[in-house]
C-alpha cells in the first residue's frame, strides 16, 4: 500500500482509556444481546419520557498532555505560601516512599472497602496499624478505622454521646477554643436532633448538670494546653461523657486523653505525611472506651481465623451499621478515608515512635524560638505553656504585620482585632521563623542552644506508645518499602482485576487524571488561606461545578460534603432549611422505597425525619400505589422521599415522574440519591425528571479512586429554590457539614480532568458502553442464572441482580459461597444481598475490555457447573470446590483429603495460570472475630501461635 494519512486518532477516546471495548468488541456484543446498535440498546432500555433533550456540549475532549497542560496552568494559580495558620491543619513531610507507594500506587488507591477480607488483608492490616497508633496515642480502648474529617469526627462523638450517655440534659458543650469549623459542624448536627449547643469556657462556664456530654479541644485553637482530668470528673459524676479532640502529633508529648479519663477522642491524622490539599482528604480518627464501642459510627477492622486457624483481619461489628442496621445504625458513614488512614498508619510504621516524637519535639521546639525571639522584640506572647501554636498581643499592629508576613511569604492567623496566632509544624524552616520576625519588626538570626520548653509540666506525657513490633521495624527504605509492597500484594485492586461491585462503580481511575493530586500547587495550600492564594482551585470548582450543573440539570452546587452518604445529609439538611423558611418546618416524614441503599434511612434519621418505606412491585419497581397511600396517610407531614435513579433494582423505571409529582403535590422535596449517575450522564438529568436534590459521588461515577473504602466527594447539586439554603461556609457561615469549602479539593482535579478529557461526547459514549456492557453479561449468563429485574424492553440499566437464592436449596450454596469461589477465578465478587437478601448485583462499568467482561461470565458459568455437579451428586454436598473457597497456597501442599482435586479448586475457569492472584487467607470466620473482639495489633507472639 501507498502511504496514506490515517483517520484513526490515538488520543481519542473511544480508542483509548476510559472505554473498555474497542468498537469490534461493541459490535459482536451488540449482537449477542441482540439489538442493531448501541443506540438501538439505548433507546429500548431507557424510556423516552427521560431522555434529555439536547446533548452535553464541552467543546472538543482534550487529549492527556493538554489536560495536563491545562491544570498545571490551573496549578500554577494557587499561590503556596508556608502555612503557620493551623486550625487543624498543618505543613508536612510526605515520606517520598509513601507517597510513591501509597498515595501514587493503584494497587492502593483502585481496591474497594474491604467487605471481602479474604482479597483485603494488606488494607486491613494497614488499617489494623492506623487503629492500634490512634488509640495508643489518645489512650483509649478502641479506636475506628477513619471518619471523614475532624469537625464530622466531633460532630459523631456529640451524637454517640447522646446515645450513650445516661444524663437525660438536653445540651452539649462545646470548648470555645475549638476550631471554628468544628464549633460550626457540630451546630449543624445537633440543630435537627433539638440538641442545644452552649459554647463556653470549659473552666468557667461548664454545668455538668446541664449537659449529656462536652467537647474539649487539646491543645485549644490558639495554643492553650490544659488538663481536663477535673472536668471530666465532674461530667462523670452528672453522667454525661467527655469527648477530647486532640492534635495526634501533640499526644506523642503530651498526657493523653484516656489517662484524663475522657470517654471519646477523636482529631485528624492529616499531619501525620497527609497533605492539606486545601482542606483534604485527610483522614480522621475516633477511639473511645470498652464501653463504647458498640456505640461507634464507621468501620472497625477486627482480627479473627480463616479456615485454617490462622490469623486473618476482617471488618468487625458491622451489625452497628447503615448497610445493616439502616435508621438504627450509630451513623451512616459508608465512604471514610481508607487511604488516607493508610498513609497516616505508614508514617507511623516508618517514623516509629522515637520519630514521631522527634518530630513533635522539633515542633515545639521551633514554637519556642518564635515565642522567645517575638517576646525579646516587646511582644506579649501566650499562653505561658503551648505546644505548636502561640498567640501574640499585637494591638493596633495586627493587620501591618499580617500583610508584611504575607510579603514574606508566610501566612499567619488574625485572631480578634489585636492578635495574631501563629502554628508551627514540621515543615517550617528556620529561615521563616526568621521573616515572620521581620514581619514583626526584628531582624534577628535564629541561633544558639535549644530553648527550654514551654509544655506544661503537669502534661508530660509519661506512659509508652507504638510499643508494637510493626512500629519498630528496621528503618532502612529497603524494609518499608518492601512492607507495604507485600501488603499491597495481598490484595486484589482494579489494577488486577474487574471489580464488578453492583452500586460502586468501580472505574477506570486514569493515571492522568490521578497526577495532579500530588503536585504541591494542590497538595500545599491550607483550606483557610487567603482566597486569592487559592484562585486556582476556585476556577477549577467553578468550571467543574458548572458541567456537574450541566451533567445533572440543577442550577447550583455545594463542594463541601465528603462523601455520598454526607451529600445526602447535605442534601436533606437544605431541604429542612427551605422547609422552615416558609414555615413548614413541622414537615418529618421521609419517604424511601425499601430497596434503597442503606445511608437513605440512616441519613434521615439524623434529620430527624421519621422513615416511612415504600413497598417495591413484583417487578422491583417503586410501587407508586403504596407511594401515594403513604403520601396520602402522611399528608402535611411529607417532607422529602429518597428515591434511587436508575433503581438500585438497576432498571430505568417509567414511573419515576409520577414519583416525584405525587411528592410535590404533598408537599415534600425529592431527594434523588444519584449513585447511579454513571447510567445517565449525558442521557438523563435528574433535574428534568422531578428532582430537587442530589448527590454526585464523584469517586464513583467521575473515576475519584475508591481508596480501599475511601476518599470521596459526594458534592450536591439543588434546583435554584433551595441554592440559598445550602451549607453555609464552615468558618463564616451556617450549616456546614464538613470542615472545608470545598470538602477535599485536592481530589477534584481528578474528576474535571475526567470530564475535561473526555468532553461530552465522550461522557455519553461512556454512559451508553456503561449499559452495553450490563446487558451484554446479562445476555451471557441469562442461561444460568435469572436476571431479577428488567425494564421495559427486556434491558438491564447499567448493573444487573444475578438471583444465586435457588442454588441454596439446590445444592446448599449460598451467596456466600459464589462470592468466595469468585476469589479463586481471579474476581472481587460484586455486590452481595443488596438491594436483594440472597443475590448478587454486577455493575462493570464502561471501563472493562470484553476479554475481562468474557473472563468474568465464564467464571459465572463455571460455578454454576459446579453447583450443578452438587445437584447431580457429581460433588459432595459439604465438600466441594464452593465451600472450599477460597483456596491458597498452603492448599497445595500437605495433605489433602478433598473429594476434589488440588487443580479443580486452584484453578476454575477464569483463573489465570501464570498470574493467579492467591489469597492470602482461606475463609474468613466472621462470628469468631466478633465474639472474641481484638482491634488493634495482635502481640507478636500470637502469630507465632495462630500459624500452629
Ligand atoms: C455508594 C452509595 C451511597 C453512599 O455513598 P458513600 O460515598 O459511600 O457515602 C448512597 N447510595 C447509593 C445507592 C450508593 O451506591
Amino acid at each position: 500500500m501507498p502511504f496514506a494519512f490515517t483517520d484513526y486518532d490515538p488520543y481519542d477516546f473511544a480508542n483509548r482509556r476510559h472505554i473498555g471495548p474497542s468498537p469490534a468488541e461493541m459490535e459482536e456484543m451488540l449482537a449477542t444481546i441482540g439489538v442493531e446498535s448501541l443506540d438501538a440498546l439505548i433507546d429500548a432500555t431507557v424510556p423516552q419520557g427521560i431522555r434529555q433533550d439536547a446533548p452535553l456540549v464541552f467543546g472538543a475532549p482534550l487529549s492527556e498532555r493538554e489536560v495536563l497542560w491545562k491544570l498545571r496552568r490551573t496549578a500554577e494559580k494557587n499561590k503556596v505560601l508556608v502555612s503557620m495558620i493551623g486550625l487543624g491543619h498543618y505543613g508536612t513531610v510526605t515520606p517520598p516512599c509513601i507517597q510513591r507507594n501509597i498515595l501514587e500506587n493503584p494497587a492502593w488507591y483502585t481496591a474497594y472497602t474491604p467487605y471481602q477480607p479474604e482479597i483485603s488483608q494488606g488494607r486491613l492490616e494497614a488499617l489494623l496499624n492506623f487503629q492500634t497508633m490512634v488509640s495508643d496515642l489518645t489512650g483509649m480502648d478502641i479506636a475506628n478505622a477513619s471518619l471523614l474529617d475532624e469537625p464530622t469526627a466531633a460532630a459523631e462523638a456529640m451524637a454517640l454521646a447522646r446515645r450513650q450517655s445516661k444524663s437525660k440534659a438536653p445540651a452539649f458543650f462545646v470548648d470555645a477554643d475549638c476550631f471554628p469549623q468544628t464549633i460550626n459542624v457540630v451546630k449543624t448536627r445537633a440543630e435537627p436532633l433539638g440538641i442545644e449547643i452552649v459554647v463556653g469556657d470549659p473552666f468557667s462556664d461548664l454545668d455538668p448538670s446541664a449537659v449529656f456530654g462536652a467537647l474539649f479541644q487539646y491543645p485549644g485553637a490558639n495554643g492553650d494546653v490544659k488538663d481536663f482530668t477535673p472536668l471530666v470528673e465532674k461530667l462523670h459524676e452528672a453522667k454525661a461523657l467527655a469527648v477530647v479532640a486532640a492534635d495526634i502529633l501533640a499526644l506523642t508529648l503530651l498526657k493523653s486523653p484516656g489517662e484524663m479519663g475522657a470517654d471519646v477522642a477523636v482529631g485528624s491524622t492529616q499531619r501525620f505525611g497527609v497533605p492539606m490539599g486545601g482542606g483534604g482528604p485527610h483522614a480522621a480518627y475516633m477511639a473511645c472506651s470498652d464501653a463504647h464501642k458498640r456505640a461507634m459510627p464507621g468501620r472497625l477492622v477486627g482480627v479473627s481465623v480463616d479456615a485454617r486457624g490462622n490469623r486473618a483481619y476482617r471488618l468487625a461489628l458491622q451489625t452497628r451499621e447503615q448497610h445493616i442496621r439502616r435508621e438504627k445504625a450509630t451513623s451512616n458513614v459508608c465512604t471514610a478515608q481508607a487511604l488516607l488512614a493508610v498513609m497516616a498508619s505508614m508514617y507511623a510504621v516508618f517514623h516509629g515512635p522515637m520519630g514521631l516524637k522527634a518530630i513533635a519535639q522539633r515542633v515545639h521546639e521551633k514554637a519556642v524560638r518564635m515565642a522567645q525571639g517575638l517576646e525579646s522584640l516587646g511582644f506579649k506572647v501566650g499562653p505561658a505553656a503551648f505546644f505548636d501554636t502561640l498567640c501574640v498581643e499585637t494591638g493596633p499592629f495586627q493587620g501591618v504585620i499580617m500583610r508584611a508576613a504575607l510579603a514574606e511569604g508566610v501566612n499567619l492567623r488574625a485572631v480578634g482585632s489585636d492578635r495574631i496566632a501563629i502554628a508551627l509544624d514540621e515543615m517550617v524552616r528556620p529561615a521563616e521563623i526568621e521573616a515572620v520576625w521581620r514581619a514583626f519588626g526584628g531582624a534577628m538570626a535564629l541561633e544558639g542552644p535549644s530553648p527550654e520548653p514551654r509544655l506544661p509540666a503537669e502534661l508530660l506525657r509519661e506512659t509508652e506508645y507504638l510499643t508494637h513490633p510493626v512500629f519498630h521495624m528496621n528503618r532502612a527504605e529497603a524494609e518499608m518499602t518492601r512492607y507495604m509492597r507485600r501488603l499491597a500484594d495481598r490484595d486484589l485492586a482494579l489494577d488486577r482485576a474487574m471489580i464488578p461491585l453492583g452500586s460502586c462503580t468501580m472505574k477506570l481511575n486514569a493515571t492522568a487524571e490521578m497526577m495532579p493530586v500530588t503536585w504541591p500547587e494542590f497538595g500545599g495550600i491550607h483550606p483557610f488561606a487567603p482566597a486569592d492564594q487559592r484562585l486556582g482551585y476556585a476556577e477549577m470548582v467553578a468550571d467543574l461545578s458548572e458541567k456537574l450543573c450541566a451533567i445533572t440539570g440543577y442550577d447550583a452546587v455545594s463542594m463541601q460534603p465528603n462523601s455520598g452518604a454526607q451529600g445526602e445529609f447535605a442534601g436533606l439538611m437544605t431541604i429542612r432549611r427551605y422547609h422552615i423558611a416558609r414555615g413548614e418546618g413541622h414537615r418529618d416524614v421521609c419517604l424511601i422505597p425499601t430497596s434503597a441503599h442503606g445511608t437513605n434511612p440512616a441519613t434521615a434519621q439524623m434529620v430527624g425525619y421519621k422513615v416511612v418505606p415504600v413497598k417495591a412491585r413484583a417487578n422491583g419497581d417503586i410501587d407508586v400505589d403504596d407511594f401515594r397511600a403513604q403520601a396520602e396517610k402522611y399528608e402535611g407531614r411529607v417532607a422529602a422521599c429518597m428515591i434511587t435513579y436508575p433503581s438500585t433494582h438497576g432498571v430505568f423505571e417509567e414511573t419515576v415522574r409520577e414519583v416525584c409529582a405525587i411528592t410535590h403535590e404533598a408537599g415534600g422535596q425529592v431527594y434523588l440519591d444519584g449513585a447511579n449517575l454513571n447510567a445517565m450522564v449525558g442521557i438523563a438529568r435528574p433535574g428534568d425528571v422531578g428532582s430537587d436534590v442530589s448527590h454526585m459521588n464523584l469517586h464513583k461515577t467521575f473515576c475519584i479512586p475508591h481508596g480501599g473504602g475511601g476518599p470521596g466527594m459526594g458534592p450536591i447539586g439543588v434546583k435554584a429554590h433551595l441554592a440559598e439554603h445550602l451549607p453555609g461556609d464552615p468558618i463564616s457561615g451556617e450549616g456546614a457539614v464538613a470542615g472545608a469549602e470545598w470538602g477535599s479539593a485536592s481530589i477534584l482535579p481528578i474528576s474535571w480532568a475526567y470530564i475535561l478529557m473526555m468532553g461530552g461526547e465522550g461522557l455519553t459514549q461512556a454512559t451508553k458502553v456503561a449499559i452495553l456492557n450490563a446487558n451484554y453479561i446479562a445476555a451471557r449468563l441469562q442461561s444460568d442464572y435469572k436476571i431479577l429485574y428488567a425494564g421495559k424492553g427486556g434491558h438491564v440499566a447499567h448493573e444487573l441482580i444475578l438471583d444465586t437464592r435457588p442454588l441454596a436449596d439446590s445444592a446448599g450454596v449460598t451467596v456466600d459461597d459464589v462470592a468466595k469461589r469468585l476469589i479463586d477465578c481471579g474476581f472481587h465478587a460484586p455486590t452481595m444481598s443488596f438491594p436483594v437478601a440472597g443475590c448478587l448485583m454486577v455493575e462493570p462499568t464502561e471501563s472493562e475490555p470484553k476479554a475481562e467482561l468474557d473472563r468474568f461470565c465464564d467464571a459465572m458459568l463455571a460455578i454454576r457447573a459446579e453447583a450443578q455437579a452438587i445437584e447431580d451428586g457429581d460433588l459432595d454436598r459439604e465438600d466441594n470446590p464452593l465451600k472450599g473457597a477460597p483456596h491458597t497456597v498452603e492448599d497445595l501442599v500437605g495433605d489433602w483429603n478433598r473429594p476434589y482435586s488440588r487443580e479443580q479448586a486452584c484453578y476454575p475457569p477464569g483463573a489465570f495460570r501464570v498470574d493467579k492472584y492467591w489469597a492470602p487467607v482461606n475463609r474468613v470466620d466472621n462470628v469468631f472475630g466478633d465474639r472474641n473482639l481484638v482491634c488493634t495489633c495482635p502481640p507478636m507472639e500470637s502469630y507465632a501461635e495462630a500459624a500452629e
